[in-house]
């Protein structure tokens, strides 16, 4: 540690968005470790199908989806909220890395993923926020595996109402077809080379998956493609695994206790 990066952290002490304490000097980023060390982490790329993953059975195909953490503490919804509405990218891009971090360790959920894809904000809802949360999560992945982030592959057509303010069964609606395709083929992306490539979808939070899922379903219009699922944060608390693998594929993505 510098006297330089003493003096700076004596000068500006920084503190941390989810428990208010100061952090320590020696420490990376906005969070600190202890808040770190207890997310309530929801191991779900240790599960052969995530509850992320049951919600797309049936409506898309999806490969894997993971969620970093259950967003159930008050500490972990302060931490969202300020990533997403506070003007704090960097609380998303410092959990992003942290969590490619721990999923390159304990698994190998990113081999053969070809692209990040951000989750497109409406560029007026961008303007407004002056970034998009998903961008700093896809960059956050991007930096840790060293996979391309790609911007220009999807787009958002109409600025839906926030899926916050929209009823839990209502969701599914409001944003079924807003994202559009800027691409008209895998050629046009410039992966014709690659044999069914794989697309990481990232967002902050999921609820119902119903964004993710209409992002998925947009990019399908590709053709021969795979698609993961990557969020922060998953609602609800510590909800229990669906235990059997083979229960019968839950069609309904309302009901099962994870937000957006
Ligand atoms: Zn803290």
């Amino acid at each position: 540690m510098s006297v330089l990066t003493d003096i700076a952290d004596f000068l500006f002490p920084r503190f941390c968005v989810m428990c208010g304490e100061r952090i320590a000097s020696q420490e990376k980023g906005c969070v600190c470790s202890v808040c770190l060390m207890n997310l309530p982490r929801t191991g779900y790329h240790l599960l052969e199908h995530s509850p992320l993953e049951k919600l797309c059975w049936g409506v898309v195909p999806v490969e894997r989806a993971v969620s970093f953490f259950y967003y159930s503490t008050s500490e972990v919804k302060d931490g969202i909220r300020s990533l997403k509405y506070f003007g704090k990218p960097d609380v998303a891009l410092h959990l992003a890395r942290v969590y490619a971090d721990e999923l390159r360790l304990e698994s190998s959920f990113f081999d053969g993923v070809t692209a990040i894809i951000p989750v497109p904000l409406h560029w007026m809802r961008s303007m407004g926020r002056g970034y998009n949360q998903s961008d700093c999560i896809a960059r956050g992945i991007s930096e840790v595996t060293g996979i391309p982030v790609r911007k220009d592959i999807v787009g958002r057509k109409r600025n839906n109402v926030s899926q916050t303010k929209v009823r839990r069964t209502e969701r599914r609606t409001n944003v079924a077809g807003v994202f559009k395709l800027k691409k008209r083929s895998l050629k046009d992306c410039g992966l014709e080379s690659v044999e069914m490539p794989h697309f990481l979808i990232v967002d902050d939070v999921a609820t119902t998956g119903s964004t993710l899922i209409s992002c998925a379903q947009e990019l399908m219009k590709l053709g021969d493609i795979r698609v993961s699922l990557l969020t922060l944060a998953a609602a609800g608390g510590r909800t229990p695994v669906p235990a059997a693998e083979n229960d019968a594929p839950d069609t309904s993505v309302f009901g099962i206790p994870l937000i957006e």
